[in-house]
């Protein structure tokens, strides 16, 4: 795991001095991995690349100095914790459902000395209502979480006017983004970007989406998950 970091973090671009954290937060996940179910990927050198490289990839589309980022839907800590991990400027609030996930977080940032990280349990539909989350981030990003368009109303509420959401996607969501159109537009955003990116040490190309939050949240949304699922925008 340590060379291909090595390798991958140099061929971003990316300062090295990150990489004893990366491999104490990889035994974290494997080891807690064997009791809860965390991830599907259980080799080191496949979390190196499809975790923590795939993460950190990010951190060369956006200027992330400085920025409060919340990372919806974190499971693990992903992408939010190898932001966080290379660039510790960031103040980082990481937000899920399921309980033991946050538990695993809260036990991964007091292991690496993590200074400027909340974790949120609840859903994201619920806590964007809480005045103290409610669009107070520069950035929302998010990973296989869910379809854009039910993605787009879990995380732009949280979203300052004028600052973005970083969707992480395949290179095949074409059709998905064709389908959010509306969403993104009545949830006051515009897709500003789209960004491919090969994850070093693979031949795995991503994407990512940049939708900018145009206008303020409308009091409606985001809506209960019932009816975003049942009438997504
Ligand atoms: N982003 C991580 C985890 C993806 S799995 C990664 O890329 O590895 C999806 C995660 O989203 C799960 O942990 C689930 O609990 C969480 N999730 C799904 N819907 C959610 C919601 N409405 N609010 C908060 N968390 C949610």
């Amino acid at each position: 795991m340590e060379a291909l970091l090595r390798d991958g973090l140099s061929q971003l671009g990316l300062p090295l001095d990150a990489i004893p954290a990366f491999l104490k937060y990889g035994e974290l996940l494997l080891e807690t991995n064997r009791v809860l179910n965390l991830t599907a990927i259980t080799e080191p050198d496949e979390v190196a690349r499809l975790h923590f490289l795939d993460c950190a990839a990010l951190l060369t589309l956006e200027r992330f100095q400085g920025k409060s980022v919340v990372d919806v839907g974190t499971g693990a800590g992903f992408p939010g914790l190898p932001l966080k991990i290379v660039e510790p400027s960031i103040s980082l609030t990481l937000l899920d459902a399921q309980q033991k996930r946050v538990r695993f977080l809260e036990s991964v940032c007091s292991a690496l000395n993590l200074s400027g990280v909340k974790c949120f349990h609840g859903r994201a539909e619920e806590l964007a209502r809480q005045e103290d989350l409610r669009e107070q981030f520069d950035f929302a990003v998010s990973r296989a979480v869910a379809d854009l368009r039910v993605l787009c109303e879990l995380c732009l509420p949280f979203v300052k006017t004028g600052g973005l959401f970083l969707a992480m996607k395949s290179v095949s969501c074409q059709q998905e983004l064709l389908e959010a159109r509306s969403a993104v537009r009545q949830l006051g955003g515009v897709l500003e970007d789209t960004r491919d990116y090969q994850i070093p040490g693979s031949d795995v190309v991503h994407r990512v989406l940049l939708i900018r939050k145009l206008a303020p949240m409308p009091d409606a949304f985001p809506r209960p998950f019932a009816r975003i699922k049942k009438r997504p925008l």
